[in-house]
């Protein structure tokens, strides 16, 4: 799966929205998340983000970021 990080926080471009083949995009008043289950790894949205806040999980030290990514996709609005 794919992960919002912290440099989407207060920037919020709405760009890896329109992109996303499954909508799994969900927002927040502050920043965008991606919901880890609906994700279908497909890496689109990666090069679209201006602000370079989405990255592979596979990174290293994203642990943190994937389970916020997970527990607010559930609780906001899907995009
Ligand atoms: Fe959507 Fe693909 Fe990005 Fe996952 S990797 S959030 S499916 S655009």
């Amino acid at each position: 799966t794919y992960v919002v990080t912290d440099a989407c926080i207060r920037c919020k471009y709405m760009d890896c929205v329109e992109v996303c083949p499954v909508d799994c995009f969900y927002e927040g008043d502050n920043m965008l998340v991606i919901n880890p289950s609906e994700c279908i790894d497909c890496g689109v949205c990666e090069p679209e983000c201006p602000a370079e806040a989405i990255l592979p999980d596979t990174e290293n030290g994203l642990e943190k970021w994937l389970e916020l990514n997970a527990t607010f996709s559930a609780q906001w609005p899907n995009v």
